[in-house]
């Protein structure tokens, strides 16, 4: 078992500037991870905690001790991984946490990490203000979010925040095998499981094929009215397009995502190059859209860039 740091692709300036913190010894107590989705934030948030927690060495992790080996199966008993519930974190998961921080055997250090950070409810997000203010002595959190924002301003204020830029198209290629292999941890989309979203997924995986078609234009645009018209199940349509995009690389295919036939076929016929392009695109167009561009806009400019780049493959 490695230390988790060395196996995060890319994001060196947030490597460097965590390793700055640990070198100086001034960890603040609190951290905003913030990026897009998919990225990896969640890993480098264990691979932080995998830091903090090692006594080994005061220079990263040694990543063979117990404690390191604690963290990268997320079982140390000084590390609290809130995650959603049903789309929050509600108010039950940070009274349990405020009860846990509250017990007296702890002894050392505690990272207490919160995936998707901006699914705290309001009510939730105030009940931890001020513990995250004034932390029991040797605690740190961490709120890892793909949406800034979208979290409320008083817990913004008391965070450091650590933003996190998309990957280039190699890197992405790399940790897109390696995401694969984390059991999906690292991408929202994977965990959701609710009623409505395999019902959105479901149109999403259909409509990748009729975009990918020749004669999309004509046929598809009926298709994609009713998604135009709402900005977050446009935005999960493109975070399932990419996610099948990622699946393409995958070279074991028991590590994707989407088993589907036809889709399978439409992207596999695209060259490399212009999958990873499209890659890119659909995900600048989830963030344009978090920072409320028009949907009906969006999807038309995105329509447009994805028959760009089909021709810029089939020229080729
Ligand atoms: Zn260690």
């Amino acid at each position: 078992m490695a230390e988790l740091m060395q196996q995060v692709i890319g994001h060196e300036r947030v490597k460097q500037v965590l390793a700055e913190c640990q070198r100086r010894d001034s960890l603040p107590p609190s951290f905003i991870f913030a990026g897009p989705s998919g990225v990896g934030k969640f890993m480098v948030a264990l691979a932080w905690a995998q830091w903090v927690l090692c006594k080994q060495t005061a220079n990263g992790a040694c990543g063979v001790c117990a404690d390191c080996i604690q963290v990268a199966n997320r079982t140390h008993s000084n590390l609290i991984v809130i995650e959603p519930e049903k789309n929050s974190i509600k108010l039950d998961q940070t009274r349990e946490l405020m009860r846990q921080l509250s017990l007296q055997q702890w002894q050392g250090r505690r990272v207490v990490i919160f995936n998707e950070a901006q699914l705290l409810n309001p009510h939730a997000a105030n009940s931890i203000l001020k513990v995250v203010e004034e932390p029991p002595e040797g605690t740190h959190f961490v709120f890892v979010t793909s949406s800034y924002f979208a979290m409320i301003s008083t817990l913004r204020s008391r965070s450091q925040r650590i933003q996190f830029q998309p990957l280039s198209p190699d890197q992405l290629r790399q940790s897109g095998w390696v995401l694969g292999s984390a059991q999906g941890r690292m991408d929202q989309l994977e965990k959701l499981t609710a009623e409505g979203m395999v019902q959105a997924r479901e149109v999403a995986v259909s409509l990748l094929p009729k975009l990918l078609a020749n004669e999309y234009w004509q046929a598809s645009q009926e298709d994609f009215k009713p998604i135009a018209k709402d900005r977050e199940q446009l935005g999960f349509l493109f975070g399932i397009w990419r996610q099948i995009l990622r699946d393409s690389f995958m070279q074991d295919s028991q590590l994707r995502t989407h088993q589907d036939f036809n889709v399978e076929a439409s992207v596999s016929n695209l060259p490399s190059q212009a999958r990873l392009e499209m890659y890119d695109l659909f995900q600048n167009q989830e963030q344009a859209l978090l920072r409320n561009a028009d949907p009906q806009l969006t999807l038309e400019s995105t329509l447009i860039s994805v028959k760009q780049l089909q021709n810029m493959g089939s020229q080729h």
